[in-house]
């Protein structure tokens, strides 16, 4: 849809998008833009005269569409990790007589880390409760607080029910936390009409801002001016340059944020986002169907060894598509090596993105005759591939 947008290097494939979308033609030049014309022209002025200082809340309101959320609704900065632990500690202060935090088993691993390191620093009887993800709405009651959960599983792309979670945990009382990581740029959101309190989400994988790139919170705007900060930096400060002693949230959105904004990686973000305009996300969310059906229905035909394990239903999908393999890491170095992009989670996930943007049928056609021929012929069978590296 937008191939003309990114360059991707000449004979790759690159079916990760999900872990790390790849730069826009036009980010380099921003950000060099933002370093020569802007830094180094204006140096310490550029926090008035670039839009530095509005830049987190600019950004939010590119991002709100994407998400359904309203203007206004939506800030930058940081990293997801931080953004879950802000919307979880302020959810748990709406409910102070509930206990219970309740996510699934499905959940990436870094939300439930973040959740136990705030019910360690709160130092009461909280727990964590994890259950399966079909589980998940059996065990939502007046004992829980919050519901923390991603909407698309990272392992095998399936995807919950957010409206009607978020439904159910209303009529029990229950706040609810959507991570979006895998779902904004990806899929179509609707926050407003879903009416989570809280969602975050990052901008480096579907949304390609790069490495390290700013995380984005969302508070329900009929609540923005309650929510209680745990993370009160002066950025969020009602009157950050007033210097006072004592901290005072300041209005709505903007007290979700925490320090100062990684202004480089926000003009990428910025860069990124042009991609954009005039894009119907709902159109993305079919084209990748289109792409994924096709690769599954190939892949399960030529390639007996893989096994399925995303919803078979397109519509419990996100835009990933998983397959297990015992010797799944080894088999997707030997296809990294040919050229075709995707990555590995333990123990046997071999997962496959696939986002239309810069992604098309020749291309998916393509990954599945190397994978086939990988598959066949055995060709991961090698020690090279065999030894994991930090990031798989
Ligand atoms: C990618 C991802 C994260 C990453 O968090 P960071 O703090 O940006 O490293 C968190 N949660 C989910 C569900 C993710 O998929």
């Amino acid at each position: 849809m937008r191939k003309h947008c990114f360059d991707i290097p000449e004979g790759i494939i690159y079916l990760d998008g999900n872990s790390l979308g790849p730069p826009a033609i036009t980010t380099a030049k921003r950000v060099d833009q933002t370093v020569n014309s802007e830094w180094r022209q204006l140096m310490i002025k550029g926090w008035n005269e670039a839009g530095w200082y509005r830049q987190p809340r600019t950004l939010g309101d590119r991002i709100a569409p994407l998400i359904g959320a309203a203007p206004g609704s939506v800030v930058l900065g940081d990293t997801l990790s931080i953004k879950i632990y802000q919307a979880l500690a302020a959810a748990l202060t709406m409910r102070p007589e509930r206990r219970v935090i309740l996510s699934d088993t499905g959940n990436f691993p870094t939300d439930l880390y973040m959740a136990e390191g705030l019910i360690k620093t709160l130092g009461q009887d909280y727990e964590l409760r994890l259950v399966e993800p079909d589980a998940v709405i059996d065990h939502l009651d007046e004992s829980v607080a919050a519901l923390l959960l991603t909407q698309v599983d990272y392992r095998s792309g399936r995807l919950h029910d957010m409206a009607g979670l978020t439904q159910k945990a209303h009529s029990h009382g229950v706040v609810a936390i959507w991570d979006l990581a895998h779902s904004a740029g990806a899929i179509p959101v609707d926050l407003a009409t879903c009416n989570p309190e809280f969602a975050a989400g990052c901008t480096y994988k579907y949304l390609n801002a790069g490495p390290g790139a700013p995380a984005f919170i969302y508070v329900r705007p009929d609540i923005a001016d309650d929510v209680e900060p745990a993370l009160s930096g002066w950025m969020g400060h009602a009157a950050p340059f007033g210097f006072e002693a004592s901290y005072k949230a300041a209005p709505a959105i903007e007290r979700m944020r925490v320090g100062t904004p990684s202004v480089l990686q926000m003009a990428a973000l910025d860069a990124a986002l042009d991609v954009w305009e005039g894009v119907s996300i709902n159109e993305v969310r079919a084209q990748s169907l289109e792409l994924s059906e096709l690769f599954i229905r190939e892949v399960e035909s030529r390639c007996p060894q893989l096994a399925l394990i995303s919803p078979r239903n397109p519509e419990q999908r996100g835009s990933q598509v998983s397959f297990a393999f015992v010797q799944g890491y080894a088999a997707m170095q030997a296809l990294i090596a040919r050229g075709v992009i995707g990555d590995f989670r333990a123990p046997d996930v071999m997962r496959f993105g696939f986002t239309p943007l810069y992604i098309d049928k020749a291309d998916v056609l393509r990954a599945v005759e190397i994978l086939v021929d990988i598959m066949t012929n055995d060709l991961w069978d090698v020690e090279e591939f065999k030894t994991q590296k930090a990031v798989t």
